[in-house]
């Protein structure tokens, strides 16, 4: 579509603002919302601000049956001159339009759905919170909206952004957790919708998840589908080991989300004259380090958290502790390399913020 004008209408009555110094991770949502159509006639269209307020679906939406309905995650972060930056959105971009494409929904255009967001988040930019480590997250999502009982792809959608201030992921520092090896559950399957962020892989995840967090575990580590062997994701993370000074990430193997912050920590290592092994990594080999006292980081990388340290790996009954439980020096130091960027501290030599 074309940089069709965004119309505006601003709320009356402004919220409550929640107290920015006990802010919980998706709790509390911003006075405006952005909304876009899709019909076949028109493609995308009537791209608006409005106030934040609950949707009006039809009870036979087609994606309250059938799921269709893919989302996005990134951040705005308020650095210094209160000038807003937002990180590396065009990649968050190309990975809405591989979800839309696996799902069998219209693509978007990037630039005006960037442009989009940075107006909504300029309306709202009060709501950014400005304490370290907060930031306001934005949830670009689309929705098949036709109200139809038959397995196909709507015909029409809508494209929702919506906007939440978050808090510090860490409020003392990066803190290590416990992580559940899971061998009878599985997210994705090659060929299924792993590489998509759709939001029935997240219903996939929770009985695994809820279980583990019952067993005293933060997450779970997933393995692939099929021999329960080669390690894939931690919760929703990507992950990385740091094994007798080499750094292994498992490669994109069809099942796997491609991460922003994945990307960001690849590139970053390149530079840093560390390479990266994207590979396969069995679970076999991580617990053969841990035996020979090789295994000395390993973290999970995402929007939310940027790095989590996994401080212990429970799997088939061993136990395995990452560098006694410690955060790593190389996770300490992405996690402040990749924080800087964002909040304008560190020069963006890379040119990921806009
Ligand atoms: N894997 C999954 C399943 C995720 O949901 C996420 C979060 N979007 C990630 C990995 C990490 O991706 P990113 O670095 O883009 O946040």
């Amino acid at each position: 579509m074309t940089m069709e004008e965004i119309r505006i209408q601003h709320r009356e009555i402004r919220k409550d603002k929640p107290d920015e110094s006990n802010l919980l991770f998706g709790q509390h949502f911003t006075d405006h919302m952005f909304l876009l159509d899709y019909n076949l006639e028109q493609g995308w269209h009537d791209p608006r601000i409005v106030p934040y307020a609950p949707l009006v679906l039809d009870p036979a939406a087609m994606v309250l049956h059938y799921g269709q309905a893919v989302f996005e995650g990134m951040k705005a972060f308020l650095a210094k001159d209160e000038q807003i930056l937002l990180f590396r959105p065009n990649k968050n971009m190309e990975r809405f339009n591989q979800s839309n494409r696996r799902l069998e929904i219209p693509e978007i255009d990037g630039d005006f759905i960037i442009h989009a967001i940075q107006s909504l988040v300029n309306v709202d930019k009060e709501w950014i919170p400005s304490g370290k480590g907060t930031s306001l997250y934005i949830r670009p999502f689309i929705i098949a909206t036709e109200a139809c009982l038959g397995v196909r792809a709507s015909h029409t959608y809508q494209l929702i952004v919506i906007l939440s201030p978050v808090g510090a992921y860490y409020s003392e520092g990066l803190e290590p957790v416990k992580i559940n090896v899971e061998t009878s559950y599985t997210r994705a399957v090659r060929g299924g919708l792993g590489t998509a962020k759709a939001a029935g892989n997240y219903a996939a995840s929770i009985k695994a998840q809820t279980e583990a967090k019952e067993a005293g575990y933060s997450q779970v580590l997933w393995l692939d589908a099929i021999e329960k062997k080669y390690i894939e994701e931690v919760g929703s993370m990507n992950i990385f080991f740091k094994i007798d000074g080499k750094v292994i990430t498992p490669h994109l193997n069809g099942s796997i989300l491609a991460g922003v912050t994945r990307d960001s920590i690849m590139e970053l290592l390149c530079n840093w004259g560390i390479s990266v092994e994207e590979r396969q990594i069995s679970i076999e080999e991580v617990y053969e380090a841990s035996k020979n006292n090789t295994l000395e980081e390993v973290f999970g990388t995402g929007t939310a958290a940027v790095i989590s340290p996994v401080g212990e790996l429970f799997w088939d009954n061993h136990q395995m502790i990452v560098n006694q439980g410690d955060i790593g020096q190389l996770s300490q130091k992405l996690y402040d390399t990749i924080t800087g960027i964002q909040t304008g501290l560190i020069p963006d030599t890379l040119h990921w913020t806009v």
